[in-house]
């Protein structure tokens, strides 16, 4: 109901692309019957949740926020759906997002712009705005997002709600469509920290079907929350990175931004600057890697396999088909990463451009090890402005992918980050998220942080 009333897609939030109300509702009643048989449930069982569009789910379509995908029925699960079906966490249905997770403000979807409940001429971040939304919006009290160089984290920061982006390979990535495979986390989305906690421990850990899934426990996140609560930090270092912040940067976002940094001194934290000079170079990096590696994923939706198929008139070669398909089906962004990517990976420009950019992952990813050895955690703002207005930046490619400046050095290293709700910017009204970047698998202190500032 909450839904219907709020999620118009015209003229409401529009968090949602599908939503399951039937099964939905059978869901929490089989819930409902195994706890009145007694049976033993975890503490999330019959908690409604909203998924990014990007997970597969073989009772809903999934469609990544492309046409091309349009009406595509999942044959299977994502290991991460199965396992939430199985804790009991009722599936509301899928949110939307910018095209296959390119974007950081929804816009790029092909089905409309999600708005920010906050403020429904402003974005709600992006790629994962639907989820954050329907957050936001009180529609789902918990979500699934996806990050590649931002999407939990940055629509977390400025809906006002908790986006944790996990250690790479710390939750499977099995029924994850691809966007970039070296960068893609799924994690957990709510509007408190036990919340997303209960959630990371429910999705996270070991998954055969990944190839890349780390065999090694998940860090007891949910005990740090429940730690984090009791608001004592001493014993913990935190360094505040230099490079993220001053020009370029809102003032209300830095203001809210020092002030968060002053209350984890006063719980007890020892607070120093740290220095990473490669971030500097994280952004264009990223711009490299990520639309290298799109376009060999995207190269799969070829018109035979999956969704939409254009001009098969029986007149017509399978590549015109495919090319018709592709024309019609992927939006500009889309086509724009795809374009770049083949440009980056081809023979002669591999060295000069893609290679160039893994050697600046690498410096990134010491940067990050070196400040490791200095302090527990780094903190920055999460994103260097509030929620800008629908449409400001939709014709300016370069000043949206600015966006990510903070987020992205976190997912080209693999380490995991989280942003944390830490007040409104006094300009605008908008919600301000703080930034926490921890080492690999030490996604715990992320969690005891953001419990003691709650
Ligand atoms: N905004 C970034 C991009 O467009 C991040 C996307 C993401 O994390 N999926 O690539």
């Amino acid at each position: 109901d909450r839904i219907a009333a709020v999620d118009d897609a015209e003229t409401g939030v529009h968090a949602f692309l599908h939503v399951n109300r039937e099964q939905a509702l059978a869901a929490a009643g089989e819930v409902d019957a195994k706890r009145a048989a007694g049976e033993q449930l975890g503490p999330l069982a019959g908690v409604p949740l909203a998924l990014k569009d990007v997970i597969t789910t073989a009772d809903m379509p999934t469609t990544a926020g492309s046409k091309i995908l349009e009406g595509w029925q999942p044959p299977y699960d994502a290991t991460i759906t199965r396992r939430m079906r199985e804790a009991g966490i009722i599936i509301l249905g899928k949110t939307n997002m910018d095209e296959f997770a390119m974007g950081s403000s929804t816009e790029n979807s092909a089905f409309g712009p999600t708005r920010n409940p906050w403020d429904l001429d402003r974005i709600p971040g992006g790629s994962g705005g639907g989820s954050s939304a329907a957050l936001a919006s009180f529609q789902a009290p918990l979500a699934i997002g996806t990050d590649t160089g931002g999407s939990i984290r940055q629509p977390a920061a400025v809906t006002g709600t908790v986006g944790v982006k996990p250690t790479y390979g710390g939750v499977s990535r099995y029924g994850l469509i691809a966007c970039a495979s070296s960068l893609d986390q799924a994690g957990p989305c709510a509007r408190t920290v036990l919340d997303a906690a209960l959630l990371h421990s429910v999705i996270g850990g070991y998954d055969p079907l990944d190839a890349t899934s780390i065999q090694q426990p998940v860090p007891d996140v949910v005990a740090a929350a429940r730690r984090g609560a009791d608001g004592d930090l001493s014993g913990m270092r935190i360094g505040v990175v230099k490079e993220l912040g001053g020009e370029g940067y809102q003032a209300g976002v830095e203001r809210r931004f020092g002030e968060a940094v002053e209350v984890l001194g006063k719980l007890g934290a020892e607070v120093v600057e740290v220095s990473c000079p490669h971030f500097d170079y994280a952004l264009p990096a990223y711009y490299l890697i990520l639309p290298s590696e799109v376009s060999s994923n995207l190269a799969r939706f070829d018109a035979m396999r999956y969704g939409l198929r254009v001009g098969d008139d029986g007149s017509r070669s399978a590549e015109e088909v495919m090319n018709a398909t592709r024309g019609a089906g992927f939006g500009a962004e889309a086509k724009r990463r795809i374009i770049l990517g083949t440009y980056a990976l081809s023979s002669g420009y591999y060295d000069a451009y893609y290679g160039q950019a893994q050697k600046v992952r690498t410096l990134v990813t010491r940067d990050f090890e070196a400040a490791f050895e200095q302090v527990d955690v780094l903190v920055s703002p999460t994103t260097p402005t509030t929620a800008f207005p629908i449409g400001e930046k939709v014709d300016d490619p370069l000043a949206m992918y600015k966006n990510d400046l903070c987020t992205i050095p976190s997912n080209l290293a693999g380490n995991a980050s989280a942003s944390f709700p830490c007040g409104l910017a006094e300009e605008d009204g908008m919600p301000v998220g703080l930034h926490v970047m921890a080492p690999v698998l030490a996604d715990d202190r992320l969690y005891r942080i953001g419990a003691a500032l709650e």
